[in-house]
């Protein structure tokens, strides 16, 4: 049975991992985080067992017809249903709300991780595990994790983020981007290419701020025109997103602009991966910006329900670095290097119709990417077939 590795655990490599695992493959997923999903997780605490807040993706759409099986077998499965919120927008200036025309959106169930939670289920998963180190023995890669711990040999592997080749790896971790290095070390140009090209990438930031109230405070966030606002012409806000309002603990979701999230790009929220790994969160800093995000939000929804209650929980911050990647050049939903059992796929891949930077293309991308290598690998034998 053939082995392969997929680097990251969440939509892109989720997906990935299903298909390579129906057809037989002996798959595992070693994910960085503290649990599955990626951008679209699902922040739980023990603080509060009902609190669940999606502070990444909370909601996607579907627009194409190629992500109908796996958009059916979700709803089939009870991992995501129809979002039947109103989204719209709100003007800064004056906090006016239309309303957006219906689209068919979905949402994970109960929360946002649940997507992933099915698409890897049967998969071997390992996570709290930064892969760091990939080397290349000719037929098979070892992977290896922060503390030089041998991950194990595999006769393929899928990253499914372009930050293992990207530059920001330096800033972060004071190191040569694992990806390069490999590629550096194997006489492989189109290997060299590739990592080159994704780690060229641009990506927008997003500053998340999460609160979570009391079931009385539903009241009066239930008096907001809206479940989802896109926010027009604010220097902070970019979106507000209000979850569980008929739930134990309602929330609150606030979304910061790009611009924001960059002029603020040494604050990450202490809990977060980031901070995990690359060091202490600036406490103060780290204040600073979750006044500004929340006497922002307070601002704008005033008209509509007067006076923010008092959270129970939060106000936390977590920042997404990479939240928004700018797509690789070219129409395919993958790219792999067949000489090498190298591929990568990831919402950072676009074709006609398919938008980087959605759940929809990061699903459409593992699946793809996924059914590519079984081209390759035959199931039955260890050694790939290429
Ligand atoms: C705030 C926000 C709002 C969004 N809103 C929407 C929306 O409304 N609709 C929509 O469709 N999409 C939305 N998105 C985008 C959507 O969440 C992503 O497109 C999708 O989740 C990307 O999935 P992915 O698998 O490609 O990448 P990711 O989810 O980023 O998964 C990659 C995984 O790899 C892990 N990883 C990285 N490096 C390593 C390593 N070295 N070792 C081990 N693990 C590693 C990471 O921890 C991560 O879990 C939003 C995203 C954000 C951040």
């Amino acid at each position: 049975m053939p082995k392969v590795a997929i680097v990251g655990g969440g939509v892109s490599g989720c997906a990935c991992a299903s298909v390579l695992l129906k057809d037989g493959a002996d798959v595992t997923i070693f994910e960085m985080g503290r649990g599955f999903g990626g951008r679209a997780s699902t922040r739980r605490t023990r603080e509060i067992p009902g609190l669940l807040v999606n502070h990444g993706a909370p909601i996607f759409d579907a627009s194409n017809t190629d992500f109908e099986p796996l958009l059916s077998s979700l709803l089939e499965a009870g991992a995501i249903q129809k979002w039947s919120g109103v989204y719209a927008s709100l003007e800064a200036s004056t906090s006016d709300v239309s309303v957006e025309k219906s689209v068919m959106r979905y949402m994970g169930t109960p929360g946002m991780s649940s997507i992933c939670e099915k698409l890897a289920e049967g998969v071997t998963r390992q996570a709290q595990t930064q892969v760091t180190g990939f080397e290349w023995n000719s037929e098979t890669w070892t992977l290896y994790d922060r503390n030089q711990q041998n991950l194990g040999t595999f006769d393929w592997v899928v990253v499914t983020g372009n930050s293992l080749a990207s530059p920001r790896w330096r800033q972060t971790f004071s190191t040569e981007p694992p990806l390069v290095a490999a590629a550096e070390t194997i006489a492989c140009p189109e290997l060299v290419e590739l990592v080159n090209a994704a780690g060229a990438l641009g990506t927008e930031p997003v500053m998340i701020a999460m609160l979570a109230f009391a079931p009385e405070a539903s009241e009066c966030l239930k008096k907001l025109p809206f479940n989802i606002a896109e926010v027009r012409g604010h220097p902070i806000l970019g979106k507000i997103v209000l979850q569980e309002l008929d739930g134990p603990c309602p929330a609150v979701v606030i979304h910061s602009t790009s611009t924001f999230a960059e002029e603020n790009k040494k604050t990450f929220g202490s809990t977060s991966t980031a901070a995990r790994l690359g060091g202490p969160a600036d406490s103060n800093a780290e204040e600073i910006v979750i006044e500004a995000m929340v006497d922002a939000f307070s601002q704008v929804v005033k008209k509509h329900i007067g006076e923010l209650p008092t959270p129970i929980w939060g106000p936390h911050l977590h920042r997404w670095g990479n939240a928004f990647p700018e797509a690789l050049q070219g129409d395919q939903m993958y790219a792999e290097v067949p000489q090498v059992h190298f591929s990568m796929c990831g919402d950072f891949f676009s074709k006609p119709g398919v938008e980087a930077a959605r759940i929809e293309t990061a699903a459409l991308s593992g699946v793809e990417g996924a059914n590519s290598i079984l081209k390759h690998i035959s199931p039955s034998v260890m050694k790939p077939n290429l």
